[in-house]
């Protein structure tokens, strides 16, 4: 029965968008203090604090790991895109749209039994959906986020090896390098996670 369940949500990811999707046991996922560590570290990301969905506000590794014990498989969506549109200001709808496929697969998880779900995606939900607000209406008034239907947290707030996660799904991750835009074909990838439960 699930098998059917798995292929709806596949299809529904490459209908979304993604370049491919994948499913893989979920405690194949990695997740480490040090990398979730990395939003506030020796550099500290730009948007740490200013969204619900980001550090310190989301529930972390400890947190994901208790959710994974509870989660038997998981889906993961890649989108490929040209290393040039990587370096360019067309990244950012490339990341929306990334939210956008794990926001409509953990919809068709729910609506297939999964009931509690969980997507993640890649990047500051505040500057990808939010960066004409002054606030994350979520922390500053308590209201219901602005984008709920599309806005997920991103991975790194919870510490999973995206390497990791590519590596586990059969596909190559190369780093997106700047020395490679000479290279008009070089392709670099971005991927989601949807935690089926
Ligand atoms: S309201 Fe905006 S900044 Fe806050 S969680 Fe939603 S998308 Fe992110």
């Amino acid at each position: 029965m699930f098998n059917g369940h798995f292929k709806e949500c596949t299809e529904d990811a490459k209908r979304l968008g993604a370049t491919s999707s994948a499913i893989i046991l979920s405690k194949e996922i990695q997740v480490k203090d040090n990398l979730a560590a990395l939003c506030n570290g020796e550099y500290t990301c730009p948007y740490y604090g200013l969204a619900a969905s980001c550090p310190p506000y989301v529930e972390g590794p400890v947190e994901f790991r208790k959710w994974q014990s509870q989660s038997k498989y998981s889906i993961v969506v890649k989108i490929e895109l040209l290393t040039s549109v990587m370096f360019s200001d067309e990244r950012k709808g490339v990341t929306q749209l990334l939210h956008h496929i794990v926001a409509g697969v953990e919809q068709k998880a729910f609506e297939t039994g999964f009931e509690n779900s969980k997507g993640f995606a890649g990047g500051s939900c505040k500057s990808l959906f939010c960066d004409d607000q002054e606030n994350c209406c979520a922390l500053a008034e308590n209201k219901p986020c602005r984008h709920i239907e599309i806005a997920r947290p991103s991975m790194s707030g919870f510490g999973i090896d995206v390497i990791q996660l590519m590596t586990s799904s059969g596909w190559p991750a190369p780093k997106a390098e700047k020395s490679n835009l000479s290279d008009k074909d070089a392709t670099s990838w971005m991927a989601g996670l949807i935690m089926l439960a």
